[in-house]
């Protein structure tokens, strides 16, 4: 008897239930179209996170993924010079490369290192840097016991905004930026509603959270106004010194609104 109730039992469990959890007697969330706790708010769609947390989810974009540079450019419309070594891409050439696909709101993973060997100093060591929509760097540099101006040390929204802290590892190690990305926004006329805002993690420290951009960057001057545009590529970018990129994947955020 007690074998048949148990049985009985987890058949009722594994049934669907009737109706999903949730109420439809609740409250309307404030600014939303759904109850609290609705029971007919759409469920998030499903991702599969990568392995470990630095490998591309399964809804993302691979940009690079140690085989070729097929999804890059150069703002030229060249085919890419830098080099491929060993699954990584290596900065080559005199151009900087960008996707050919744009991307607005968005979040980025990306991996870099500065060379082994310290040549250089200050703004000369190591050198590239990571252009959101194409406009706005967040800078790449040894910033390990290298000294240059705050605001374009390794993490630096250049020229605009120090990292909270300096997160750099040693020269030539493996380092990462995730990047939070909402873009500016504007009326039909053009006019700025709100400015482009950035969270970024420096090797997993958080080192820029929810920051308003001023505008594009630029160097040694104001950044002008930002450009009434939706989306723009994603560019790394050629300072002459030898700086290493892999895994480079990107989220597309930009229907989550
Ligand atoms: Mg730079």
């Amino acid at each position: 008897m007690r074998v048949l109730l148990l049985l009985l039992s987890s058949l009722f469990l594994l049934q669907e239930p009737a109706t999903r959890p949730g109420y439809d007697d609740t409250p309307v969330l404030p600014g939303q179209k759904w109850r609290v706790h609705d029971r007919n708010r759409p469920y998030p769609p499903v991702v599969r996170p990568g392995a470990q947390s630095n490998q591309a989810p399964s809804d993302a974009v691979v940009l690079f993924d140690g085989s070729n540079l097929d999804a890059w450019t150069t703002p030229e419309g060249q085919a890419p010079t830098w080099q491929i070594i060993d699954g990584v891409t290596q900065v080559a050439g005199s151009a900087s490369i960008q996707t050919k696909a744009q991307f607005g709101d968005c979040q980025l993973h990306v991996e870099w290192a500065t060379p082994p060997q310290r040549k250089g100093r200050s703004q000369g060591m190591g050198n590239s840097g990571v252009y959101v929509m194409g406009l706005y760097e967040i800078q790449v540099l040894d910033t390990w016991n290298n000294t240059s101006y705050a605001d374009g040390t390794a993490a630096a929204l250049y020229g605009q905004y120090p990292p909270l802290v300096n997160a750099c590892r040693p020269s030539g190690e493996w380092q990462s930026y995730d990047i939070l990305f909402r873009r500016a926004r504007f009326d039909a006329n053009g006019n700025k509603l709100e400015s482009a805002r950035m969270t970024v993690f420096h090797n997993g420290v958080l080192v820029h959270w929810n920051r308003a951009l001023l505008g594009p960057t630029v160097h040694r001057t104001l950044p002008p106004k930002d450009p009434a545009i939706p989306a723009g590529p994603l560019l790394l970018q050629n300072h002459g010194d030898p700086v290493r990129y892999r895994n480079l994947w990107i989220r597309d955020l930009e229907s989550t609104e």
